[in-house]
């Protein structure tokens, strides 16, 4: 079987140095052409020594004379800008994209993958957040292909029934259940959340992730942003979308047929597990992690979320459900308010009473195509921003 090619977008980050440990153990079968990171010129130029790809990108030029000056004896060609991540991203020698940018910078280097038609590993879920349906418009006419990354979703695919043809209805599917561990704050007292450190926050009792999501896991907007991408993936209506929380991390998701059965897919909470799924799909290879023996790791406990306890899930819906730019707006307005909580200008609820405050003032904004986004995810930042500021 001839190599893969992969452009690696975000390698730097916990999905890139997870997705580069598989890769690692798999040489005869994977070929690193492009890697990206923004600050950690360091780690970025240690991984170029390793893999030894063609380019190695960051974001701005300062950055880029810092990591040509690191790479000088090598023959990795450095880049810098938002071009260049488009570029590397749909390179005709590549053929797989793992998109593992944090945020909305993913969205143009993602869709420009998908334009190419490339096949897509996608991890980030903001891209579908802030622009599903434009994006998957782009994936079917560019003929790319796409594989969930994130274990909910990766979950999901795997329990469902190949190939998938983008109706649940017809292959008898009834729901589409998504697992939540509920965070670091699923049992702490309602009345003593406003005081909940940033530090706290980003102490995930199962998952190692970067600091955005994982506040967005201690809020569930982690699991609002998913119920948005299992829509768009799945083409799933908001009431065939259900978050269970299941504090183990051990089950990463359901899908539940007319018949009753539910087929589920579990493993330890180990991206590795669904990072090696999509790379070698629809084959199996080793991934590096722990055998899973049931016999060893306790019971397993599901219960319903409390949407007092987590109004950001809640928001979440009302997003969908709103449909338009909402999801946009809601994820905009959710990334800044992440950022004053980590930099202590805001209180742990004031999160979420950021997020409402945007969803009231540009919810009714049609979604339109990618300039239109653009420009709803700027205002929803600025509205965020300026709510911030007045508090
Ligand atoms: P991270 O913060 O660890 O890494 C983010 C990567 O993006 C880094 O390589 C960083 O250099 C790069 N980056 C950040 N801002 C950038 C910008 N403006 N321009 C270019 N590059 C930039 O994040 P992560 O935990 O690896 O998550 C990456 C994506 O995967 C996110 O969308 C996240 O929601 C998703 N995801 C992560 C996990 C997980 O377990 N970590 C699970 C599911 C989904
Ligand atoms: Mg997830």
């Amino acid at each position: 079987m001839p190599a893969r090619n992969l452009t690696i977008l975000g390698a730097t980050g916990t999905i890139g140095v997870n997705t580069l440990d598989v890769v690692a153990m798999h040489p005869q079968r994977y070929r690193v052409l492009a890697l990206t990171g923004q600050n950690q010129v360091e780690r970025l130029a240690t991984q170029c020594r390793q893999f030894k790809p063609l380019y190695a990108v960051v974001t701005d030029e300062a950055r880029a004379r810092e990591l040509r000056h690191l790479l000088a004896d090598t023959e990795t060609e450095v880049l810098w800008g938002e071009r260049a991540l488009e570029e590397v991203a749909s390179l005709p020698e590549v053929d797989t994209v793992m998109a593992a940018i944090v945020g909305t910078a993913g969205l143009k280097p993602t869709l420009a993958a998908a334009r190419a038609g490339k096949r897509i590993l996608l991890a980030n879920k903001e891209t579908l957040v802030m622009a599903g349906r434009f994006f998957m418009q782009a994936v079917r006419r560019g003929g790319a292909t796409l594989l969930p990354i994130d274990s909910e979703h990766n979950a999901v695919f795997q329990c469902m029934p190949e190939p998938y043809s983008g109706d649940l209805d017809t292959h008898g599917v009834r729901r589409i259940l998504l697992t939540a561990s509920g965070g670091p704050f699923r049992t702490r007292a309602l009345d003593t959340l406003d005081r909940v450190t940033p530090e706290e926050a980003v102490a995930h009792p199962n998952w190692v992730m970067g600091r955005k999501i994982s506040v967005d896991s201690a809020t569930m907007m982690n699991k609002g942003l998913e119920v948005i991408e299992a829509h768009w993936l799945f083409n799933a209506r908001p009431e065939q979308i259900e978050v269970v929380i299941h504090p183990q991390s051990i089950v990463h998701s359901m899908v539940e047929y007319r018949d009753g059965s539910v087929l589920a897919q579990l493993s330890h909470p180990d991206m590795r597990t669904p990072i090696a799924h999509a790379l070698a799909y629809p084959d199996r290879i080793e991934a590096g992690v722990t055998w899973l023996d049931l016999t060893r790791v306790g019971p397993l406990s599901f219960e319903a979320p409390d949407l007092r306890r987590f109004p950001c899930l809640g928001l979440a819906y009302r997003a969908l459900a709103a449909g338009g730019a909402a999801p946009a707006v809601l994820n905009a307005a959710n990334e800044v308010a992440v950022q004053a909580f980590l930099d202590r200008r805001i209180p742990y609820p004031a999160i979420a009473d950021t997020l409402a405050h945007a969803l009231d003032r540009l919810a009714d904004r049609p979604a339109g195509e990618l300039d239109a986004l653009v420009a709803i995810d700027q205002e929803a930042r600025a509205v965020a921003a300026a709510y911030i500021d007045a508090r």
